[in-house]
């Protein structure tokens, strides 16, 4: 046995206080039967979709059952294998889950290289996140130099990759944050062509300014207003990709969907979902162009790491005031 601890989801959330749906224990972690692995966690992911996992509705994975340990992704390194193809000393990452060591199947498991790339990384920019936001914008959103792409949630994990991978496709790229910091930081660091602060008032009025020919990409992390305001300044033949919608996540049973989703008519417009899952086949694709790009030192990622398993609540709490900057990891 290993000792362990984690967060487990107690029950599900009603409305939008979320504080008290996490319970720790202290489990220890069995020995690995045959196929099994024990890894031991060094980064956990925290991410504005766990909210979807705890919610009892259809979504493209299982709910969290209460009592089980939350989902999550992370990586870590192996300490004891029974399984082929994985040794002690290894790196993984996969569905670690919100804990300190685990016992878990090697099949959920991918090894990664941690030589010569920061492991955090495989969390950030070189993992899941980086490439939703390369595939949701290159194969979806599609911007090309002569067009103006929007991205929201611009300074946080998704949304900065997504605006740097539009800035290279020759595109003029606006996005949108919440705060003066958040936009400097767009303007500065990622090298985008405008920064809105939605807190800052009229968001129409704000996107008429930064975009007077119109919007032809606009890559969605956030639903709600900002959504209904691009739609109305949508181009034709525009394209509004669906990633994400945290403005909703509040009270999942009272979604508000756009107004203005008949612009999508007038102007030939394609609105379109996706996850990580359409894409799984061509994770190696994304890979190899966010890695380059980083080398060459024409993207960059960042980090916001809190220490210490312990603040999981406090950290998944601040996705939705907005106080991350940048990939939110607990380094456990
Ligand atoms: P972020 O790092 O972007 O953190 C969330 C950010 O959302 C906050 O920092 C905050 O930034 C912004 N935000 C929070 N509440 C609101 C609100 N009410 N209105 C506007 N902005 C708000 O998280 P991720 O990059 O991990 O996730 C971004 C989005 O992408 C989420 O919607 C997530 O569900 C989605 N996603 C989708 C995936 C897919 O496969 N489709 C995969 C991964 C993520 P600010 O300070 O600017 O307000």
């Amino acid at each position: 046995m290993h000792p362990a601890y984690q967060f487990r989801l107690d029950h599900y959330p009603q409305g939008a206080d979320m504080a008290a749906v996490w319970r720790a224990s202290a489990d220890p972690a069995p020995p690995p039967v045959a196929g099994e692995v024990v890894v031991r966690i060094a980064y956990v992911s925290v991410d504005p979709g766990m909210r979807g996992w705890i919610t009892p509705k259809r979504s493209y994975m299982p709910p969290v059952q209460p009592g089980e340990v939350m989902r999550a992704f992370g990586i870590g390194e192996v300490i004891e294998s029974a399984a082929d193809g994985l040794a002690a000393g290894d790196w993984v990452t996969g569905f670690t889950g919100v804990q300190s060591v685990a016992t878990l199947p090697a099949a959920m498991l991918r090894k990664i290289d941690v030589s010569q790339i920061a492991p955090q990384l495989y969390l950030s920019g070189l993992g899941m996140t980086g490439y939703t936001a390369y595939f949701g914008m290159t194969d979806i959103g599609q911007p090309a130099a002569g067009q103006t792409a929007v991205v929201s949630a611009a300074a946080g994990a998704v949304g900065s990759v997504a605006a740097q991978v539009a800035r290279l496709s020759g595109a003029r790229v606006i996005g949108i944050a919440g705060g003066a910091e958040k936009c400097a930081y767009l303007l500065d660091a990622l090298g985008l062509d405008a920064a809105i602060d939605y807190r800052a008032g009229d968001i129409a009025a704000q996107l008429a300014a930064a975009a007077p020919g119109g919007i032809d990409v606009y890559f969605d992390n956030v639903g709600g207003e900002i959504l209904d305001a691009v739609l109305g300044q949508i181009n034709r033949h525009g394209r509004v990709v669906l990633c994400g919608g945290i403005s909703q996540y509040g009270d999942m049973d009272s979604v508000t969907g756009p107004a203005n989703y008949l612009q999508l008519i007038a102007q030939s417009a394609t609105m379109r979902g996706f996850t990580m899952r359409d894409y799984l086949h061509r994770i190696p694709e994304a890979f190899m162009a966010l890695a380059g790009w980083h080398a060459a030192g024409e993207i960059v990622f960042r980090e916001h790491v809190l220490e210490g398993l312990d603040r999981f609540p406090e950290a998944f709490a601040m996705l939705f005031s907005g106080a991350n900057q940048g990939k939110l990891l607990i380094k456990v």
